[in-house]
């Protein structure tokens, strides 16, 4: 069982931002910048392309929505979206409030307070439409 498949389960704790019958989305834990948010089916696969064409459009159309409430939560220049999956093998789309090429490299990482990550949750799912 994945460790996202355990926060999908509530085994584990997250800052969740966003949630449906089939989706959660919920803060990176080491973010790359503040809002950095993971969109994660809830079904456990291990790579976005092994997703049928339907669950990946559904995957998509759910970060767009996630993509909209960062955008209204947090300053930035744009939303910077990208899937890896080398450290956690359950799909997951990486959306980064991003104001240069450095947000999107996974080597400069933000350090946030629980108080801060607890209030940026908040916000962004306040925004989620
Ligand atoms: P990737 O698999 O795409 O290379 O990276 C996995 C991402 O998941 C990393 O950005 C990492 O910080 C994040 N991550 C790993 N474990 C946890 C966790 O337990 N909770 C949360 N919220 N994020 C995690």
């Amino acid at each position: 069982m994945s460790i996202f498949t355990k926060i999908v389960n509530g085994e584990l704790p997250s800052y969740k931002v966003a949630e449906n019958e089939d989706f959660i989305a919920f803060l990176d834990i080491n973010p790359n910048a503040k809002g950095h948010t993971l969109v994660v089916p809830k079904k456990e696969e291990n790579k976005i392309f092994d997703l049928s064409k339907e669950e990946y459009v559904a995957l998509m159309d759910f970060s767009y929505r996630v993509a909209k409430a960062l955008e209204k939560s947090i300053v930035c220049n744009r939303i910077g979206m990208s899937v890896i999956g080398l450290e956690v093998p359950h799909v997951h789309v990486h959306l980064i409030p991003i104001n240069g090429m450095a947000d999107m490299q996974f080597m400069k990482k933000e350090k946030l307070s629980n108080d801060e990550f607890v209030v940026l949750a908040k916000n962004i799912a306040g925004n989620f439409e």
